[in-house]
């Protein structure tokens, strides 16, 4: 088992196959990035592989392949059956701007992806292509739909919630997820870069209450690793889940850890204490040595992050760290 100083089991680890994203959110992407890690730097398949690896011997049970988009790196359904196939990987699972889900929905299910997340800020054309600026609703649903026809065991449909967003929005993703079956999730923005800053902040407690009250919701529990808060419909086929970074940190049940293109592990999302892995792999280093850096490092890991107090700390954006 992995514990880090605070006694927190670390189990879960986000790992970054690219810092590269195909849309420009706005409180993400910056439209006219230039700050992408050079392609020397990219950890190879192996190399990846050899970490999970290491990582599951040691305890890390849930990983979950994320970017950047994902499924801009080529032959990432291969790399998918390659980390679900090794020993102590119960739970693999994607995060994705879902714009290539339908081309590649079938081939990451077949590799054993079991569970997506799935990033739609709105059903509104007009506002998806605000946000991401780019025109790729329909694209997206697509995707979803095929998801949904490959018997994913669970698809999330992760919503940033920005200042402005309508009860409407909300009320026409809450129906969209019920009709198909899939788990919905708010998420708080983060003051992650400039972008995160600039996109103000919206405290999710009052759209929770609302929502309770609207769909007859009551407190409930889904299975999966993250620090989601869910209401559901008394009849359970009906989740919600909040992810409150501000308004209500979770850091004392914080389980994860970070792992960036470049084999950079991140041990806090709102922190800059890091492990360099990508330099120990590529100095020859040993299973061994991985273990011990891995161990140390955890001693590390910052008890929190300081979203509302420092807002200013984090320079890097979400898309760079993994998110
Ligand atoms: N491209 C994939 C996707 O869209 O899910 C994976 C990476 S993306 C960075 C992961 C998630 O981070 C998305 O749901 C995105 O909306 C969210 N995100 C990005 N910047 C954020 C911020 N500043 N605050 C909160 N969530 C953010």
């Amino acid at each position: 088992m992995l514990l880090d100083s605070a006694g927190r089991r670390i189990e879960y680890l986000r790992l970054s196959v690219t810092d590269r994203c195909d849309l420009r959110c706005t409180y993400c992407l910056p439209e006219d990035f230039k700050g992408y890690e050079t392609p020397a730097h990219w950890l190879d398949f192996d190399e990846i592989e050899r970490l999970v690896a290491v990582f599951a011997r040691l305890g890390v049970r849930r990983v979950r392949l994320t970017g950047g988009e994902p499924l801009l790196r080529r032959g990432l359904p291969e790399l998918a059956g390659r980390l679900a196939a090794l020993p102590g990987v119960e739970d693999l699972s994607l995060s994705t701007n879902g714009t290539r889900l339908a081309r590649y929905a079938a081939a990451l299910r077949r590799n054993g992806v079991a569970r997506l997340n799935v990033s739609l800020d709105s059903l509104d054309a007009a506002r998806v292509e605000a946000i991401s600026r780019r025109d790729v609703l329909a694209q997206v649903l697509a995707g979803l739909d095929a998801a949904r026809a490959e018997g994913f065991t669970q698809i999330k449909i992760n919503m940033v919630a920005m200042p402005g967003v309508g009860e409407d929005e909300v009320d026409a993703m809450v129906d969209y997820c019920m009709g198909k079956g899939f788990i919905l999730r708010l998420i708080e923005t983060m003051p992650m870069g400039d972008s995160g800053r600039g996109a103000g902040h919206v405290d999710l407690r009052p759209i929770q209450a609302r929502l309770r009250a609207r769909f007859g919701l009551i407190d409930g529990l889904v299975a999966g690793g993250g620090p989601a808060r869910y209401l559901v419909s008394p009849d359970g086929r009906f989740q919600v889940g909040f992810i409150t970074p501000l308004s209500q940190h979770f850091c004392e049940t914080c389980n994860r850890v970070r792992l960036s293109v470049d084999g950079i592990l991140y041990l806090c999302l709102g922190q800059e204490d890091t492990v360099d892995f990508r330099s120990l792999l590529r100095a020859g280093g040993s299973d061994a040595d991985i273990e011990a850096a891995l161990v140390a490092g955890l001693e590390r890991k910052p008890l929190r992050h300081e979203f509302r107090e420092r807002p200013g700390k984090v320079v890097r954006i979400m898309s760079s760290t993994g998110g």
